[in-house]
């Protein structure tokens, strides 16, 4: 792995921590991949969460050890940050995963709201051993009607009223 930030265009250490922070998260999350694959919970992919210099959530591919195929290691680790900290917005945190996160992934890093993404392999290494996200970022690109996957609009009246409701809701929790 080359230390992060030697790529030219690539983002600048945080000041708070030198390129040593960032290569011991970075094997952290490639110890979680490996462990993850060994004992069975899925394929090699790990991520680590991390805040103030801290790693406060963690995880790797658990899909095919608990039947989800949402379970990918960024998903994972968000998940278990979330919980840690208890809250949905983890702004201020950074994200080290042991491969380029796929699509999914990198729309919950999204919603996360997370500051960094780092990663270690890619995803033409992930396609190398079987796993192509590069197939499913291909699709995205296309027009919606070119796209493998049919995606139909069935409007219902009932699904309008239930948006103008949450725009009424006095009570409701923005994100
Ligand atoms: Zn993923």
């Amino acid at each position: 792995m080359s230390p992060v930030g030697s790529t030219p265009g690539g983002p600048p250490p945080p000041p708070s921590q030198g390129s040593e922070g960032h290569r011991s998260f970075m094997r952290r999350a490639v110890a979680l991949a490996r462990e993850g694959m060994e004992k069975g919970r899925g394929g090699p992919f790990g991520a680590v969460v991390v805040s103030a210099g801290r790693i406060v959530g963690e995880g790797c591919n658990s899909v095919t050890s608990t039947c989800d195929p949402t379970a990918h290691a960024e998903v994972v680790a968000i998940r278990s940050a979330c919980a840690a900290l208890g809250r949905f917005d983890l702004r201020g945190c950074d994200v080290y995963a042991s491969c380029e996160p796929c699509p999914m992934c990198l729309a919950a890093l999204y919603w996360a709201r997370v500051d960094r993404v780092f990663y270690a392999n890619d995803r033409g290494d992930a396609a190398r051993i079987g796993f192509d996200d590069a197939d499913i970022y291909r699709e995205l690109a296309l027009p919606t009607p070119e796209r493998s996957l049919p995606v139909l609009r069935l409007a219902d009246p009932e699904a309008r009223h239930c948006f103008d409701e949450w725009m009424r809701k006095a009570d409701r929790v923005p994100y």
